[in-house]
C-alpha cells in the first residue's frame, strides 16, 4: 500500500515538468513564471490533499514542486505555490496548523535566498546543487516534526528509532525526487536551446550561400553604370543625359537586390502581422532569383488568389527560403521552378514546384530527419527548420516527388481572403 501511495505522490509531483515539457514545444506561454507557478502550486495542493497517513503523521512530498518552482521560475512562480500551500493547509486545518505555516515559510525564505546563486552554475552543475537545495525543506520538515512531538508529547506506535528511519527513508525520497525533476527540466532546457541553435545554425549557412550569388548579380549592374562613366569620361561631347535613367536604374536593381538580402539576414524579432501573400511571395521570388541564374533556372510565379496571412513575416521567409533554394538546387540548367498561390476558404496553398531531379520513396521518407542531406556542402538541417517553422504556424508541409521528374511541396496556412480581388497573375522573373 506504501509503495503506491509513494507512486501516486511522485507523479504528482512530477506532472508539472512533464506538462512543461509538451508546452515548451507549442506555446511562446511556457516561459512565463505565473505557468510555472501555477502547475506547481497546483501539484503542491494536490500533495497535500493526499497526503497518506502513517505512524500518527501525514507525509506527503508538497516541498518538491515549491523547490522547482522558486529555482526554475523565480520569486513570482515561488509565491505563487506558497500561497496555495498556505491556503490549502489552512483548508485542512488541524491542530498543528501555525506549525504548518512555520515549516512553508522557513522553507520558501531560504529557497529565495539561493535561488540566485542557483543559476549561476552551468546545466550539468544546477541539477547537483538542486539536490543539494533540496536537503533545506526536509531539515525544516524534521525540526518541525521534533518539535510538534515535543509539545505535542504524541505517543506512536513504534519506536524512536524506526520512526527515524522512516523519517530518513522519505527524505531521501524527497531529495531523489527533486534530482529527477531538476534533470528532467535540464533536458528540456537544452533541447530547447538546440533547436534555436540548429535554426540559427542553418540560417547561416543560407546566408553564406545567398552572399555568393548575391555579389555576384550585384557586380552586373556595377559594371554596367561603370562602362558608361568610363564613356562618358572619354567622350565630352556625348549627351551624357540620356544615360542617366538607365545608370540610375541599374544602381536602383544593385540596391533592391542588396537590401532584400539585408532584410533576410538582419536578427530577426518576434513580430505578428498581417501582409499579402502574393507580395510576400514576389519578394522571397526577388531574394532568391540571383541564386536562379547562378543555376540557369527560371522562377516562375501565379498568383491566383489574393490571401492575407497573418504570422511572423521572417520566420515565414526563412521556412519558405529554404524551400525555394532546395527546388533550384535540385533543378539542373534550363529547367523551371514555380512559386503558386491558391487559396480556399480561410487557408493559403503555396505550391513549390520544381522540374529538377525528385526523390525516390526513400529519400521522400528521410526527408526532415535532422542532417539527412544528398550534397557536398548540405547541411540536412533546412528542411527540418522549415517544418517546423510552418507546424509552429499551425501550417501543413506535403512533399511529392518522383524520381527524374521533379518535386511538388505544398504549404498549407491558415488565412484570409482579401476583399481585394487578384487578377491572376503569371509571371517569369528573368535577367532585365
Ligand atoms: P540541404 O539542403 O542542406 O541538403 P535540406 O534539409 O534542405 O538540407 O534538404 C535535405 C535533402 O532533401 C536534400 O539534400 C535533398 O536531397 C532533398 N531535397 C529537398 N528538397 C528537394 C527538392 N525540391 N528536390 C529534390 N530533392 C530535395
Ligand atoms: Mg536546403
Amino acid at each position: 500500500m506504501l509503495a503506491e501511495k509513494l507512486l501516486l505522490q511522485m507523479l504528482i509531483v512530477l506532472a508539472p515538468v512533464l506538462f512543461y515539457s509538451v508546452l515548451l514545444e507549442k506555446s511562446r506561454w511556457a516561459e512565463s513564471p505565473y505557468l510555472s507557478g501555477i502547475l506547481n502550486g497546483a501539484a503542491a495542493s494536490l500533495s497535500l490533499l493526499f497526503s497518506f497517513y502513517e505512524y500518527g503523521i501525514y507525509w506527503d512530498l508538497r516541498y518538491i514542486p515549491l523547490v522547482l518552482a522558486v529555482l526554475y521560475g523565480g520569486t513570482k512562480a515561488g509565491l505563487i505555490v506558497f500561497a496555495s500551500l498556505l491556503l490549502t493547509r489552512t483548508y485542512l486545518g488541524g491542530d498543528t496548523l501555525v506549525y504548518g505555516y512555520i515549516a512553508i515559510f522557513l522553507a520558501l525564505s531560504v529557497l529565495l535566498l539561493v535561488y540566485r546563486k542557483f543559476w549561476k552554475c552551468t546545466p550539468d552543475k544546477r541539477w547537483k546543487m538542486a539536490i543539494v537545495i533540496g536537503f533545506w525543506p526536509v531539515i525544516v520538515q524534521l525540526c518541525i516534526l521534533f518539535a510538534i512531538v515535543e509539545e505535542k508529547q504524541i505517543i506512536f506506535p513504534v519506536t524512536w528509532y524506526q520512526l527515524t528511519m522512516y523519517c530518513v527513508l522519505f527524505g531521501c525520497i524527497q531529495i531523489i525526487g527533486v534530482g529527477c525533476a531538476a534533470i528532467l527540466n535540464e533536458s528540456i532546457i537544452e533541447r530547447s536551446y538546440m533547436k534555436i541553435e540548429i535554426q540559427r545554425a542553418e540560417k547561416l549557412n543560407t546566408i553564406g550561400e545567398l552572399a555568393a550569388s548575391i555579389a555576384h548579380e550585384v557586380r552586373n549592374p556595377l559594371t554596367v553604370v561603370k562602362g558608361f562613366l568610363q564613356l562618358m569620361e572619354r567622350d565630352q561631347t556625348l549627351n551624357s543625359k540620356q544615360y542617366i535613367p538607365l545608370v540610375l536604374s541599374e544602381l536602383g536593381r544593385a540596391e533592391s537586390i542588396i537590401s532584400d538580402y539585408l532584410n533576410f539576414a538582419k536578427p530577426e524579432f518576434r513580430k505578428m502581422e498581417k501582409f499579402n501573400a502574393a507580395d510576400f511571395l514576389h519578394d522571397l521570388a526577388l531574394l532568391l532569383n540571383p541564386l536562379a541564374l547562378k543555376n540557369g533556372v527560371v522562377i516562375e510565379e501565379i498568383y491566383k488568389k489574393s490571401v492575407l496571412l497573418y504570422t511572423d513575416k521572417s520566420q515565414l521567409k526563412q521556412a519558405l527560403v529554404n524551400m525555394v533554394k532546395n527546388a533550384i538546387e535540385a533543378t539542373d540548367q534550363g529547367g523551371k521552378v514555380s512559386i503558386i498561390l491558391e487559396g480556399s476558404n480561410a487557408e493559403a496553398f503555396i505550391t513549390i514546384k520544381d522540374t529538377g531531379k525528385g526523390m525516390s520513396e526513400e529519400q521522400l521518407e528521410r526527408i526532415g530527419t535532422l542532417f539527412y542531406t544528398t550534397k557536398d556542402k548540405g547541411t540536412g538541417l533546412g528542411t527540418v527548420v522549415s517544418l517546423r517553422i510552418i507546424e509552429s504556424m499551425n501550417g501543413t508541409v506535403q512533399y511529392d516527388s518522383k524520381k527524374g521528374k521533379g518535386t511538388v511541396v505544398t504549404v498549407t496556412l491558415p488565412a484570409e481572403e482579401s476583399q481585394v480581388e487578384q487578377d491572376q497573375v503569371t509571371k517569369e522573373l528573368v535577367h532585365n
